[in-house]
């Protein structure tokens, strides 16, 4: 297989009131395949003129044939473009493959995963309503649930078809004109999903897509008077920057930020069944997944067991090129190769106990041997801060309650699970770990497009995925008729 792109679209130029054209300031930029290191094309320099023309656009949209259209035809629309994102899966996963540098397997299921919010969502959207409320005497009360109208969404580069897939496609099935900034280093599937759109019938306007920096097209749109709401996912420093933003106009905004999601093994644990959880929870897209399991809490009588084994696994770990598709790919960028090779720097302290191996992986790519670290004090930089890269630290504890307050010891509370035989002490950690989402027994990973995924902390607030994001993509009016 060769890393040349064989794109059916244009990926120089944004999507604006269902034309595809050229940035308004003219300037495009690189775009580098992660694992050569080598230029692969150039995507649009969307700015603030192109920002205001996706959101005219969706305004006029909102107002009139998108805001027209029903529940049940929007659901079908968004059901047609899934047949659409299925009968390219294989293209999308390639172009995501070579783009962002995932294995192609991970690449394929995220492709799937877009699909399958297209089908859930689709199918929702008309099974969103109001309620009647008991009022006084004389009055008939009842709740509308409404779209906001414009609808802003800024989106990573780490999973652009899932994030795209739960965020544009519950806010489309509730009614929203959308304005998607994809993120710079990885905006061709956003743009290939734009495509599909169009074909698929939807409404000009009612997706409008800007690629371009964050400090420009993203920052011109989280400031932008005429949206509505906006979804942000990403880092918690640029979330601060998006919700202060938008605060000016006193518009909400989800947050979808990091995490440093811990696994808590104890001694009555099924190993073998724990096993392949903890290890690809943590090298999955290589580490750079918000909800990655970067902490294993293990309970000191079993902690040299389950190091050995795991270091078992991660000795095996592949580590090459996208399309070679083995167990770990590239990071997104030189940048963040830089990153997580001195957060590993800063683990020369530590015990490292196995690492993975390069295959045939070309110099010029941005490559980290996954690497696992054991005997790691909570208070350790590898055990608090988000590494977003293939590392993963053992930290032993000697009893439940020390257990809880290491997995609530960081600034972040995305994902946790619990792996433990014994059901009184599933339930009571359940309620005592401040975590979004908490798995027993198994590890999601953010887990499935029916759970509603989000964090607290740092990790943000605001729930995408599963039917809460129907609620969040929409607002509340109540409507109270005196009749007597
Ligand atoms: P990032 O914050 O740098 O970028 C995210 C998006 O924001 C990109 O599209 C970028 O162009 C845009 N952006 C950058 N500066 C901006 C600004 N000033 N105003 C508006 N938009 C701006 O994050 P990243 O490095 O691309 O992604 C990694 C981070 O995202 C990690 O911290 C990870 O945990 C988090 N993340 C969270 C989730 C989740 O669902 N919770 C999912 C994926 C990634």
């Amino acid at each position: 297989m060769t890393d040349v792109l064989d794109l059916w679209f244009d990926p120089s130029r944004c999507l604006i009131n269902g034309n595809w054209v050229a940035p308004a300031g003219g300037r495009h930029l690189p775009l580098h395949n992660p694992s050569t290191g080598e230029r692969i094309g150039s995507i649009a320099r969307g700015a603030a003129e192109d920002v205001d023309a996706a959101v005219a656009a969706a305004h006029v949209a909102w107002q009139g044939t998108w805001g027209k259209t029903t529940a049940v035809e929007r659901g079908r629309l968004l059901l047609k473009l899934r047949e659409l994102v299925l009968e390219k899966v294989e293209d999308l996963a390639r172009i995501e493959a070579i783009d962002v540098g995932k294995p192609l397997k991970q690449a394929r299921a995220d492709a799937i995963a877009l699909a399958r919010y297209l089908e859930f969502y689709g199918g929702a959207a008309d099974k969103l309503h109001g309620d009647t409320i008991p009022y006084l005497d004389g009055y008939t009360v009842y709740t509308l649930r409404e779209p906001h109208g414009v609808t802003g969404h800024i989106v990573p580069w780490n999973y652009p078809m899932q994030i795209i897939g739960r965020s544009v496609g519950a806010a489309l099935a509730t009614g929203n004109a959308c304005v998607l900034k994809p993120a710079e280093d990885a905006c061709l599937t956003a743009l290939a999903f734009a495509d599909l759109a169009v074909k698929a019938g939807l409404p000009a306007g009612a997706l409008n897509v800007v690629p371009g920096l964050g400090a420009e097209a993203g920052a011109a749109l989280s400031a932008h008077p005429g949206v509505h709401h906006v979804s942000f996912t990403g880092s918690v420093a640029t979330g601060a920057q998006v919700q202060t933003a938008a605060a000016r106009n006193v518009v909400p905004v989800t947050l979808e930020l990091g995490g440093k999601s811990p696994q808590l093994v104890f001694a009555d644990a099924d190993l073998d069944a724990a096993l392949p959880f903890l290890v690809n929870a943590g090298i999955q897209n290589a580490g750079q997944t918000c909800s990655a399991s970067s902490r294993i809490l293990v309970h000191r009588s079993i902690q040299d067991r389950l190091v050995q084994r795991m270091a078992e696994r991660y000795t095996a770990l592949k580590v090459g090129p996208a399309l070679a598709d083995l167990d770990v790919g590239p990071l997104i960028s030189a940048r963040q190769q830089g990153i997580v090779s001195s957060f590993l720097d800063r683990g020369d302290d530590l015990e490292k106990v196995a690492e993975g191996s390069f295959q045939d992986a070309p110099e010029g790519g941005s490559y980290v041997r996954p690497t696992l670290f054991a005997g790691v004090s909570p208070s350790h930089t590898l055990a608090r801060d988000e590494i977003f890269g293939p590392v993963q630290v053992v930290i032993p504890f000697d009893d439940e309650d020390e257990a809880v307050a290491i997995a609530n010891g960081t600034d972040y509370g995305l994902v946790a699970s619990i792996w433990s035989r014994d059901g009184a002490r599933q339930l009571r950690l359940a309620r005592k770990i401040r975590s979004g989402q908490i798995f027993i027994n198994n590890y999601g990973a953010g887990g499935g497009v029916e759970l509603p995924f989000g964090g607290i902390g740092k990790s943000g607030h605001g729930r995408e995925k599963g039917f809460e994001a129907l609620y969040g993509f929409t607002t509340l009016k109540t409507v109270a008729a005196y009749h007597g």
